[in-house]
């Protein structure tokens, strides 16, 4: 697992830094995102729904736990669980309209729940350290596992 910390001193470097990390994602990956309110979750998910080639404005889901985002090659998912604090009391399937082929997943997540969601390929911690600057924490696991995908893409795999 290889660790990486930066710190970015605007919203415009954490988008940045959100399109670069979209960069390394491929289908079926999930990226959970970790950190308190206004630390930049979204702002990070806006950039790298932006270089995955969504034109639509990114925004914070209220009404929902998610939004779906047309880009380029795929569907890119934005989930907002941080008033959950976690999945517990939630149904699974809850789930399935946002995650698997076809799409990559961004979920805002509570800095303190710990994982409910497996299978994660990213793992990222924002933490507010004064004025616009935050401390940027990027864990990879590395590609998803095969489970992600339909079998009838796995063969193509080597
Ligand atoms: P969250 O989703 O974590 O609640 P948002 O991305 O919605 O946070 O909001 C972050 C706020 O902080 C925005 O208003 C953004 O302009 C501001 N901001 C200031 N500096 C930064 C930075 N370095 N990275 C991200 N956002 C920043
Ligand atoms: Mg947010």
């Amino acid at each position: 697992m290889a660790v990486r910390s930066v710190q970015t001193n605007g919203p415009g470097e954490t988008e940045s830094l959100g399109a670069q990390l979209a960069g390394a994602l491929r289908e079926g990956d999930v990226v959970l995102i970790r950190g308190e309110l206004g630390s930049g979750k979204t702002t990070l998910v806006r950039g790298a729904a932006r270089a995955l080639g969504v034109s639509d404005p990114v925004t914070s889901p209220t009404f929902s736990i998610g939004h779906r985002y047309g880009g380029a090659s795929v569907t890119v998912s934005h989930l907002d669980l941080y008033r959950l604090a976690g999945l517990q009391d939630e149904d699974p399937a809850l789930l399935a309209d946002y995650l698997g082929p076809g799409r990559i997943a961004f979920v805002e997540w509570p800095p303190d729940a710990e994982g409910e969601l497996d299978g994660a390929r990213l793992r990222v911690t924002l933490s507010h350290q004064g004025g616009d600057r935050r401390w940027v924490e990027v864990h990879d696991d590395g590609p998803a596992p095969e489970n992600h995908r339909s079998p009838s893409e796995n063969g193509g795999e080597s």
